[in-house]
């Protein structure tokens, strides 16, 4: 039976004490089964509706009702009632949404205990690690490390560097270029640079001699991919320019370098070439670093070619403002992808460009 409000009869204290009794066991009974805020709801309208809840019942059926002399003692028991029954209602409240937040705490709680989602830690490429190397022996002798664009105009790639227009060197140079370049004069097209030297002349533009940096970096032609050639390759080249170089220095650094790269017991030897943009031009032999006597690497030669070197050209000081009867240089460039291949016996270079995790792994 649900509670209801009994009327008053004597009004006596006997009465009140009684009804006042029923009515806050009847309270207390109600609030027990309070479960959520639905329930709550309930309660409180039962209990405190203007319309008709069992406050508004006590006030018109208790107090109004009470006859002159007892209405003050009426009054107080019901503005207790009324206190009492206001607690309860808070104090439900705040149980109910204290329950409700641990309830959430429950739901959302991480088991630290159970094992973490895995992440592999990342390692460095095979021709990072052979850049980072040769970076870090040049590094050694005092050179700094530039960068420049991969996507370069004709000026810096091919005209400030000594390759004058239709000549017949741009053609040893399979070249990218950008569609649509058609309506810019020759020199401000763009294409994707094929080698690093366009930053020996970026540099020499912002820095006065001396110069001593190195050039890594990512250069493009267009090569059908197979196991010796990609599209997109790596070179790091270097630049000496200062008073009184000679190309004795600049087979010393490289001796030196070679020598710090493979070994001690690495020979180098120098055989004439032809680069645009060096005159006198050499190509750079070191001494097979697998062999005494001639293996697969250096097909049975002895000798590995590895870079190109010459004494920089001083046609190249008139683009950049130096003063060629002060200044020399040298220049030296490499490629790394055959180098990283060869010092990791790797015989397909497409190896290195295809992301296959098992293979970078063996690297790491
Ligand atoms: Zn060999």
């Amino acid at each position: 039976m649900p509670y209801s409000v009994p009327k008053l009869e004597t009004y006596s204290a006997e009465e009140l004490d009684k009804a006042v009794a029923e009515l806050l066991n009847a309270l207390q009974q109600e609030s027990q089964s309070i479960s959520d805020e639905t329930t709550w709801t309930d309660f409180r309208n039962r209990w405190t509706a203007r319309k008709n809840g069992i406050l508004t019942q006590i006030n018109d059926g208790w107090l109004k009702a009470a006859p002159g002399p007892q209405k003050r003692e009426v009054g107080q028991r019901v503005n207790q009632v009324r206190q009492r029954v206001e607690a309860v209602v808070e104090e439900t409240k705040e149980s109910l949404s204290g329950a409700g937040s641990e309830k959430r705490l429950k739901a959302e709680a991480v088991d630290i205990t159970l094992p973490g989602t895995q992440r592999q830690l990342g390692a460095t490429h095979p021709i990072t690690l052979v850049m980072d190397e040769i970076v870090s022996v040049f590094k050694a002798m005092g050179y700094s490390v530039a960068e420049g664009p991969e996507i370069e105009t004709d000026y810096y790639n091919f005209e400030a560097l000594n390759f004058p227009l239709n000549h017949p060197a741009r053609d040893m140079q399979d070249t990218i270029f950008i569609a649509g370049q058609e309506k810019k004069q020759q020199r401000d097209r763009l294409l994707l640079r094929t080698h690093t030297s366009p930053v020996q002349i970026r540099y020499m533009e912002k820095h006065q001699p001396p110069v001593r940096v190195v050039i890594p970096g990512r250069v493009y032609r267009n090569d059908a991919p197979d196991a010796t050639h990609s599209p997109m390759f790596h070179q790091i080249e270097g630049l000496a320019v200062d008073t009184n170089i000679t190309f004795s220095d600049l087979k010393g650094t490289l001796d030196h370098a070679m020598k710090m790269l493979f070994g001690s017991r690495i020979k180098t030897k120098l055989r004439p070439s032809f680069f645009p943009f060096t005159e006198p031009s050499a190509e750079v032999l070191v001494t097979c670093p697998f062999c005494t006597k001639g293996c697969r690497v250096c097909k049975m030669s002895g000798w590995i070619e590895l870079l190109g070197a010459g004494m920089v050209d001083p046609a190249l000081y008139g683009y950049v403002g130096y003063d060629p009867a002060k200044v020399s240089g040298f220049a030296f460039g490499m490629g790394l992808d055959r180098l990283a291949a060869m010092k990791y016996g790797v015989d397909d270079i497409q190896l290195f460009f295809h992301g296959d995790v098992r293979f970078l792994r063996q690297f790491a």
